[in-house]
């Protein structure tokens, strides 16, 4: 079965950056894949011999609901529950925000395989990893987007169960 890796994260952190760059066909073959939802949007890619699908949880952001607050919209935690592995991104410029705290708390109740990626880390210094510690998902991954920085050696980790 083909892993389904599912980028999440808080709006303009670069996830529609990294589909792109991790996808080929922007629109993918959902009819291919009959367990899945078919009004999200899909791509799919391969390193090596290894295959994947994306899910860009983009595009479902409106996070303000009856005055809460909320973590992450109903989409977002759907595609959460498709996916086999999550990416979850913060930005390495903003930094940590309250929101990132939130997503991180039900990404760790998901019990999902979760992995912290830091993104816009282009010519950044490695310590500024550090605040991103305090979300409680492990290591951080800094990369780049936009610039292809870091990208193979996190997705070779992520692919390497499958
Ligand atoms: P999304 O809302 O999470 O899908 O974020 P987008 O992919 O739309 O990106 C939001 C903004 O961040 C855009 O202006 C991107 O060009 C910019 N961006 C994305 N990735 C990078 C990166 O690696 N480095 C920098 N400096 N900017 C990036
Ligand atoms: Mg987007």
């Amino acid at each position: 079965m083909v892993p389904v890796i599912a980028l999440v994260g808080r709006p303009n952190v670069g996830k529609s950056t990294l589909f792109n760059r991790l996808t080929r066909s922007r629109d993918a073959l959902v009819a291919d894949f009959p367990g899945l939802t078919r009004d999200r949007h899909y791509g799919d890619g391969r390193i090596g011999d290894k295959p994947y699908l994306v899910i860009d949880t983009g595009g479902f952001e409106p996070i303000r609901t009856e005055g809460i607050v909320k973590a992450m919209t109903g989409q977002a935690q759907l595609a959460i529950t498709e996916a086999d592995a999550v990416l979850f991104l913060v930005d390495g410029r903003t930094g940590l925000t309250p929101q990132d705290s939130r997503i991180a708390q039900s990404l760790r109740e998901s019990g999902k395989t979760v992995y912290l990626v830091v993104n816009k880390a282009e010519g950044l210094s490695e310590s500024m990893k550090a605040e991103f510690y305090e979300l409680a998902l492990g290591e951080p991954y800094p990369i780049s987007a936009a610039h292809g920085e870091g990208v193979r050696p996190l997705m070779n980790l992520v692919l390497e169960p499958f």
